[in-house]
């Protein structure tokens, strides 16, 4: 049935206020890890950083847990005003693959605001470790066999995907220990608690620059040249032959947030991620920031369903699940 003219006019007025005054009190950007982590520190430095093209405070609040589904899911439910955004990562799409019940779903549930940065990851070790190369670590990994705590942020976070393609590829399964995020983890991992983490470099350059953890590969398919990780091999290099993954980030609103709230959140992420000082914080931590076709809602949502697709036979393959 059509909306008769008298009560479409108002609504659509209403939205037009609605967006014309927006924001008119804090946006809450939810981080659906633990603070002090990764994701976390990509957040603080966007909120920063679009404060003022968005002439409002953006506020962090931080939602670990189940590998950022609780987050993701508190977004998704929330009123559709644009004052509750989520910040999120590749998890958003290996989670359709990795739970069976997944409390929302990822391409009817939010509106999609554009994409933010990609961040490859490292795969480190504990000081104590023996292994002094990635060559002597497969060595102490087939030695160990069966004993090896591998942390990472829970079921659908990035170091979970990487560890578990990372045990696939190698064929060597190890006791995995989640966190609410890679901050517990890798305090874990600097006590000497766990093992190993993939985590990504906005988390380890600064503990591998001051050798607080071994480092022995990077995960994406060519060397880093930040100084404290270009001597780094590729896990391919290493013979992980055809390892590959960074970690994109992208920012969502809940379903039905108006389209012209949608597109002033676009506008300033836009903007923002021009910012010299976020680029300059951003870069020095290892991620790329993104300036390509994906900062357009549309190609944002079009490329999670591509990662969605993309991961699915790779995380059935792996073979791992959660309820
Ligand atoms: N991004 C997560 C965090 O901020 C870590 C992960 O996904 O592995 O803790």
């Amino acid at each position: 049935m059509r909306t008769p003219l008298l009560l479409a006019l108002p609504l659509a007025l209403t939205a037009l206020n609605a967006a014309a005054d927006y924001p008119d009190k804090p946006i809450t950007l939810i981080v659906p890890f633990a603070a002090g982590g990764p994701t976390d520190k990509v957040a603080r430095d966007l909120a920063e950083a679009i404060r003022k093209p968005l002439g409002g405070t953006v506020v962090i609040e931080n939602v670990g847990g189940a590998g950022g589904t609780l987050g993701a899911a508190r977004v998704a439910k929330a009123a559709p005003d644009g004052y509750t955004v989520l910040l999120h990562h590749i998890g958003i799409a290996s989670a359709p693959s990795l739970y069976r019940n997944l409390p929302y779903k990822t391409l009817e549930d939010f509106e999609y605001l554009g994409m933010v940065n990609e961040v490859p990851m490292t795969l480190i070790g504990r000081t104590t470790l023996p292994a002094g190369s990635y060559a002597e670590l497969g060595k102490w990994l087939e030695a160990n066999k069966g004993k090896i705590n591998l942390a990472h942020a829970g079921v659908g976070s990035a170091s979970h995907l990487c560890g578990l393609l990372y045990q696939s590829s190698i064929k060597l399964d190890m006791i995995t220990v989640p966190y609410k995020g890679t901050a517990p983890a890798m305090n874990d991992l600097l006590g000497g608690q766990v093992d190993i983490m993939c985590d990504q470099t906005t988390n380890t350059t600064g503990q591998i620059e001051s050798g607080k953890v071994k480092a022995y590969a990077v995960t994406t398919s060519k060397r880093l040249s930040a100084p404290a990780l270009a001597k780094l091999p590729t896990l391919d290099e290493a013979g992980v032959k055809g390892f590959n993954m960074s970690v994109w980030h992208g920012l969502y609103a809940p379903k039905g947030t108006p389209k012209a709230v949608v597109d002033k959140i676009n506008g300033a992420l836009r903007t923002a991620l021009k910012d010299p000082e976020f680029h300059k914080r951003q870069e020095a931590l290892g991620a790329v920031i993104i300036a390509d076709a994906r900062l357009a809602p549309v190609e944002h949502k079009k490329f999670v369903e591509a990662e969605i697709n993309k991961l699915s036979p790779v995380i059935k393959a792996a073979g791992q699940y959660a309820d």
